[in-house]
């Protein structure tokens, strides 16, 4: 709990659909702060480091496929209990499934035999510091305060 630090990435089908604005838009409406970004197509050693623990699984390949056909934008994102807040923002893994209100839940149908599901956020504090460390390195991720960092003063 507290805060913490996790992963966003805007994915490939995201990108080309032109969705990137709304989904950082829900991210700082929400209250949480952008520390780091980039935009990268991920390479196909890199795609299967992140997910490895899908390796096997009957959707492993056509995930690495499509994780890679194009590139993403990759936040660091802070804020309290952010891990948490940032999943449940998500929505359901299968967009078809995610509830409206959720950026999963209005943004796509999820078509393709990879399931496209526009957005990715790490799941616990073990993965987000693994998936941090896998795309940025310590001098790209920033600290400032945000203009509405009063509203988490203790009194
Ligand atoms: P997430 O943490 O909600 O993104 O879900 P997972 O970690 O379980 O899966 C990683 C990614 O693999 C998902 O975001 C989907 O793009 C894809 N995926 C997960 N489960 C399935 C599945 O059952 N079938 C297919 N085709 N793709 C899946
Ligand atoms: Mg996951």
């Amino acid at each position: 709990m507290g805060f913490e630090k996790t992963l966003i990435i805007i994915k490939p089908d995201a990108v080309v659909r032109g969705l990137v604005g709304r989904i950082i838009q829900r991210l700082e409406d929400k209250g949480l702060k952008i520390v780091a970004t980039k935009m990268l197509k991920i390479d196909e050693d890199t795609a299967r480091e992140h997910y490895s623990e899908h390796v096997g699984k009957s959707f492993f390949e056509s995930l690495i496929k499509y994780i890679t056909s194009s590139p993403s934008i990759f936040i660091v994102i802070e804020g309290k209990n952010a891990i948490e807040v940032t999943r449940s923002l998500l929505g359901d893994t299968d967009p078809k499934d995610a509830l409206p209100g959720t950026i999963r839940g209005d943004l796509g149908l999820g078509k393709g035999n990879a399931i496209h599901n526009v957005v990715h956020a790490s799941d616990s504090p073990e993965s987000a510091k693994k998936e941090i460390k896998l795309f940025f390195s310590e001098d790209e991720i920033h600290e400032y305060e945000r203009a509405d960092d009063w509203y988490h003063r203790e009194y």
